[in-house]
C-alpha cells in the first residue's frame, strides 16, 4: 500500500505499521512519516489527541528515516493537522538541523507572515513574558486579530545558531520559534539615526 498523505493520516498509518496490521514488517515503522513525538498530533505530546481535526490550520512536524548508503538519515517535513498540506523534505540530524526548517515551513502555512511578528529578545522574557498578564496582553496586541486563540507562535531570538524550535505543550499551546537576531544595524538603526543628528 501507498502512505497515505496528511499529517494526521500519515499518523494513523505510521501506528497501523508499528503495530503489524500491515504487509509491512513493524520494524520499518520509523521508516514511514509520522509525527516527531512531543509534537501536536505525535506520541507524547499532552496536548489532545481528539479524534475531529482542528478547526484552523495547525502546524505539526513529520519525519522518518532513510537508509542512505551505510547510515541513517533524519528527514523532515511540516504537516497540518487540520488539512493535508505538507511541505518540502528537510534533511538533517534534528535538533534544529532540517527539523526547524520544515516546523517554519509549517507554520508559514498556518501563519504566513508569523516572521515579522514582535519577537521576544531576552531569554529570561521567554518565562516571563508568559507570566505576566500585563506584559503578555501588551506583546500579543500586536498579533493578527484572531491569531493568539489559533495558537500562533512566540517569536524569540535565539541563544545560539539554529537552536531547535520548541514545540507546545498543554500549558503553552504554541511553538516557541528561535530565530536568529536580525544584523546589528537593523537592530539598532534608530539609535544609530539618532547619533547622527
Ligand atoms: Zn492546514
Amino acid at each position: 500500500m501507498t502512505e497515505p498523505t496528511g499529517a494526521r493520516a500519515r499518523q494513523t498509518y505510521y501506528w497501523r505499521v508499528r503495530n503489524a496490521r500491515t504487509r509491512a514488517p513493524a520494524e520499518s515503522a520509523p521508516r514511514t512519516w509520522h509525527i516527531q513525538p512531543g509534537h501536536p498530533g505525535g506520541a507524547y505530546c499532552d496536548l489532545g489527541h481528539e479524534l475531529d481535526p482542528p478547526a484552523h490550520h495547525t502546524p505539526t512536524l513529520l519525519t522518518r528515516s532513510r537508509q542512505s548508503g551505510r547510515r541513517e538519515q533524519q528527514e523532515f517535513r511540516g504537516g497540518c493537522l487540520a488539512c493535508d498540506w505538507e511541505g518540502p523534505v528537510h534533511r538533517g540530524d534534528g535538533y534544529g538541523d532540517g527539523d526547524n526548517d520544515a516546523v517554519e515551513d509549517a507554520h508559514d502555512h498556518a501563519f504566513p507572515g508569523w516572521r515579522t511578528l514582535p519577537p521576544i529578545t531576552r531569554v529570561r522574557d521567554r518565562w516571563e513574558i508568559p507570566q505576566s498578564r500585563h506584559r503578555w496582553v501588551q506583546l500579543t496586541s500586536r498579533y493578527p486579530e484572531g491569531w493568539v486563540d489559533q495558537g500562533a507562535p512566540l517569536v524569540v531570538w535565539n541563544r545560539h545558531h539554529r537552536e531547535a524550535h520548541a514545540p507546545p505543550h498543554a500549558r503553552r499551546p504554541r511553538y516557541e520559534l528561535r530565530v536568529d537576531r536580525p544584523p546589528r544595524s537593523r537592530a539598532e538603526a534608530p539609535t544609530d539615526q539618532g547619533a547622527l543628528f
